[in-house]
């Protein structure tokens, strides 16, 4: 089912990479709506957001500024589709899977437009949107669909006689996710499948930069049968669309990933209400190689840990820490390696770094990297100049390694969110578990050594949600990830995920005759 009026289509815009194909055209030409109840329609003023391409600095097309009036209209919508007796309510926990399940059948069908779009709005690596973020999506949505018809209370015996004690587990009711530009697709369905298989209904609102994957599985979400009104889409920006949401009365829940201190707002600002609240923030991951961790591995997994996704990743492995008698080898080996790097357009099948999302972060990284050099460090790979190579009106900053740092630097502290590694020496296992809590984050970390055991200990000791040992980065839809400290609080993925989307009712019972 189309819901889209095709015949107010704005015109294509004429400078698009000669690579997009005319299905990407034709969406990227649709005048900007919003996805409410089922419908494509026009938000309540016509302010519209430029949609650039990080890899060439193009509007490529417009989306819908959505403001509170939006918000109350997409609200009330998820409101209804919740109603007791509106069919999302009345479905089986089994068909409500088997729709979750035809959603993830669908992205896989229409796998080339979600990954056209995927590549052209944030600025990512082809090859990674299919590699990675398309099937995780997809994978996402089949896990949870399985779970839809497992969500299931218990029998409670408590201590006085002829009574019976039950919990059921109910829906929380409609949740607003508000999902960050760094992994578009992914995240937004880190957050919709667990809601889905617990049966609440959503108003998704995606970042600002990053509103078209959104709208085109909107779509795609009503054509799999999820009723009108379960998935809306309200594009917008963060302080009009999404405090708004935050604010709304309506909405029962607030899933949030992005920086900590829109993180801390959100938190505040739904405290008066007792909103429930799950935040995935920001990371300042600590990498930690031990010297006998063979050097060549140990400097490819540093450099995948921060230079996949331009290091825009909330657990990039931004704080390198190796074991002295191995650092001029494992760094010297990450600086060929980073010079190595290709950077260039997501399209471009050679590109192994692209751009930044926005003007915007590419100044803030460059900000970083200068502010280094000015405090004292020694650039040893890549730094602000930006590669011949690339198109100049894109946002790219080459893989960068600083070095002659310490634990004081700003680099050192702050969350980039570029390819920008900040590495150090470190001397025994005392130390480097003192030194990588040493922050107000505690997202990931990454350990590579040999010695399990040590490893093992080590892991013990980190205040991190998620350690890797002798890898970097993976996710699965099974393995819960969050942050401890100011990385945030509560899961995503894994079915204790959907625990967050789930109240529990005690129903108590009188068996006295
Ligand atoms: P952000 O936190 O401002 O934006 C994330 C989402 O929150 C977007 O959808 C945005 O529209 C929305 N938002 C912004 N202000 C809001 C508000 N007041 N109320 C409700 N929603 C709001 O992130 P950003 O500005 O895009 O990036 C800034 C920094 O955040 C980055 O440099 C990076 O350090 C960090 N970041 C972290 C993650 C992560 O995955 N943890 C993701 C993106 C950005």
């Amino acid at each position: 089912m189309t819901t889209y009026d095709t015949t107010q289509a704005t015109a294509a815009p004429t400078d698009l990479d000669p690579r997009v194909d005319e299905t990407t055209r034709a969406f990227l030409a649709r005048p900007p709506r919003l996805l409410i109840d089922g419908r494509f329609v026009e938000a309540h003023s016509d302010r519209v957001i430029d949609v650039v391409d990080p890899g060439t600095g193009h509007v490529i097309a417009h989306a819908a500024a959505g403001d509170a009036v939006d918000a109350d209209r997409a609200v009330q919508a998820a409101r209804r589709a919740f109603a007791h007796d509106a069919p999302w309510r009345r479905m089986s926990a089994l068909d409500r899977g088997r729709l979750i399940e035809r959603f993830a059948r669908l992205l896989e069908a229409h796998a080339d437009e979600i990954v056209a779009l995927e590549v052209l709005d944030g600025g990512k690596l082809r090859q990674s949107v299919i590699e990675n973020d398309l099937p995780l999506a997809i994978r996402h949505l089949e896990y949870f669909a399985g779970w839809s018809s497992k969500i299931e209370g218990n029998t409670i015996p408590v201590s006085m006689p002829d009574v019976m004690v039950r919990t059921e587990r109910e829906p929380v009711g409609v949740v607003a996710q508000i999902v960050p530009w760094n992994f578009p697709l992914l995240m937004a369905m880190w957050k919709i499948a667990p809601a889905l298989a617990a049966g609440c209904t959503i108003v998704l609102k995606p970042a600002e930069n990053t509103p078209l994957t959104a709208l085109r599985f909107g779509e795609l979400a009503l054509e799999a049968g999820i009723p009108a009104g379960v998935l809306n889409v309200l594009t917008g920006y963060g302080q009009e669309a999404g405090e708004a949401l935050v604010d709304h009365p309506g909405v029962d829940k607030v899933a949030f990933t992005g920086s900590t201190a829109v993180g801390t707002r959100i938190a505040q600002r739904a405290a008066p209400m007792v909103k429930r609240v799950t935040l995935e923030l920001g990371g300042k991951s600590p990498n930690i190689v031990f010297d006998d961790s063979p050097v060549d591995e140990a400097a490819a997994g540093a450099a995948a840990a921060i230079f996949s996704n331009a290091g825009q990743s909330c657990s990039a492995g931004s704080r390198l820490y190796v074991q002295k008698r191995s650092f001029d080898d494992v760094v010297g080996r990450l600086g060929e390696i980073a010079s190595a790097m290709r950077v260039g357009h997501g399209l471009d099948s050679a590109s192994q770094v692209g751009p930044l999302i926005s003007t915007r972060q590419h100044e803030r990284v460059r900000g970083f990297i200068d502010g280094a050099q000015e405090q004292g460090a020694t650039v040893a790979a890549g730094g602000s100049s930006m590669p011949s190579s690339v198109d100049p009106g894109g946002f790219y900053v080459s893989p960068t390694v600083l070095t002659d740092v310490d634990d004081t630097f700003t680099a050192v502290r702050e969350e980039i969110f570029g390819p920008v590694v900040v590495a150090q020496p470190f001397d025994d296992i005392e130390e480097i578990a003192r030194r990588a809590n040493d922050s107000p984050y505690g997202l990931a970390a990454g350990i590579w050594t040999r010695d399990i055991s040590r490893a093992n200990r080590l892991a013990r000791r980190l205040q991190a949600g998620t350690v890797y040992i002798n890898m970097y980065g993976a996710t699965d839809a099974a393995a819960p990830f969050g942050g401890y400290k100011q990385s945030g609080y509560g899961r995503d993925m894994g079915h204790a995920n959907l625990e967050s989307y789930l109240e529990t009712k005690t129903v108590w019972t009188s068996l006295a005759p």
